[in-house]
């Protein structure tokens, strides 16, 4: 993969890891924007804690990079439980989830990201767990069969998902709380940055926070990953100080473009408009000019193209929009935009 697309891939590795960790919100106090969560998620923290009883379950859904592991790091804090993080893909076997399960002390949270790509044999397991704080082993087969039921504790389960849609229906009705993150506008993306400079020690202007935010696809993780990138070009060019022109120098020479695009976004809109005449075309041919996995499209690509308005999804399929086609330079029934 080349490394203009990794800026807005979903995965998180090696030094980037630590990065996070240092520089992730711990409190909902510390949570930038997503108003209407932090009230929503405030008041039933509170009314569990008063009640000396476990949260109850909570889905989080929306595009990678906007908050969903953070809000849940941030609930166990606050619940004042422990925290175990693990996914949906990563659970093979319904023994993988019960020996997750069995060691849950009441007040703890379940991590579980991805949750949508769950193994149906891992997620039968999870229905009498989410709803009775209980599971149910069979033993022997046919007339034989017997089966006894193992008590946990009571525990919440933090679920996250790109793709609320692709959750089963018996799934989705074992969470009580629903809560969906939006992309961030640019005065809380400014002050993400801000924060996130501060505590990699690093040096940067209102105008650079700008410019960074801008250019960040509305999402907190690329705000983070862009400061990284930009901290080295300010070094030399700019005494260490990230400013408008160091952010812009910088993020050229990435091929971030002014409204954020990367390279796999201008090819994206690229083929639609090119290949196929500006749509309607269905993502699986687009996914194959591209050589690229429709998921990784569907869940980091299209959401915020959607969002900007340079993308429409219609019954047939997607279209280019006139908006695409002017931040592109290409011509709209005989008009060139440049
Ligand atoms: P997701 O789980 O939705 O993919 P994460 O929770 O891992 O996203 O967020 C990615 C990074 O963005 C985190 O390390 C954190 O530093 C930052 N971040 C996310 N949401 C916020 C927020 N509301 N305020 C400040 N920083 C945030």
């Amino acid at each position: 993969m080349i490394e203009q697309d990794r800026l807005i891939s979903a995965s998180v590795q090696g030094e980037e890891e630590a990065i996070e960790r240092a520089i992730r919100p711990r409190l909902l106090g510390e949570y930038v924007g997503q108003p209407a969560v932090k009230k929503q998620m405030s008041v039933f923290i509170e009314a569990a804690r008063q009640r000396e009883e476990a949260l109850d379950h909570v889905l989080i859904f929306g595009p990678p990079g906007l908050g969903k592991t953070t809000l849940a790091h941030i609930i166990a804090r606050e619940m004042g439980g422990r925290l175990t993080v693990t996914s949906g893909p990563a659970l093979e076997k319904g023994g993988d989830l019960v020996g997750i399960l069995t060691h849950l002390e009441a007040g703890d949270i379940l991590f579980m990201d991805e949750i949508h790509r769950t193994p149906k044999a891992v997620e039968e397991f999870m229905y009498p767990a989410m709803e009775d704080y209980a599971i149910d082993f069979v033993f022997d087969k046919g007339v034989h069969a017997r089966s006894h039921r193992y008590r946990l504790n009571r525990f919440t389960l933090v679920g996250a998902t790109t793709r609320v849609g692709l959750l089963s229906a018996p799934l989705r009705d074992r969470f009580v709380i629903f809560r969906s993150l939006d992309f961030y506008n640019d005065d809380d993306l400014v002050k993400i940055a801000k924060r996130s400079a501060q505590l990699l020690s690093l040096k940067i202007d209102t105008q650079g926070a700008f410019e960074l935010a801008k250019r960040s696809r509305g999402t907190p993780r690329i705000v983070n990953r862009l400061l990284k990138r930009v901290r080295d070009f300010s070094q030399v060019k700019a005494d260490g100080v990230i400013t408008q022109s160091t952010v812009k120098g910088a993020l050229e020479l990435e091929g971030v473009d002014e409204r954020g695009l990367t390279d796999l976004d201008r090819r994206y809109l690229k083929t639609i408009i090119k290949f196929y005449a500006g749509g309607p075309v269905g993502i699986e041919a687009i996914a194959a000019t591209l050589q690229e996995e429709s998921d990784t499209l569907v869940d980091v690509v299209e959401p915020y193209l959607l969002k900007i308005g340079f993308i429409l999804r219609t019954s047939s399929g997607r279209k280019a929009s006139e908006a695409a086609y002017k931040h592109l330079g290409f011509r709209v029934q005989g008009k060139l935009f440049s």
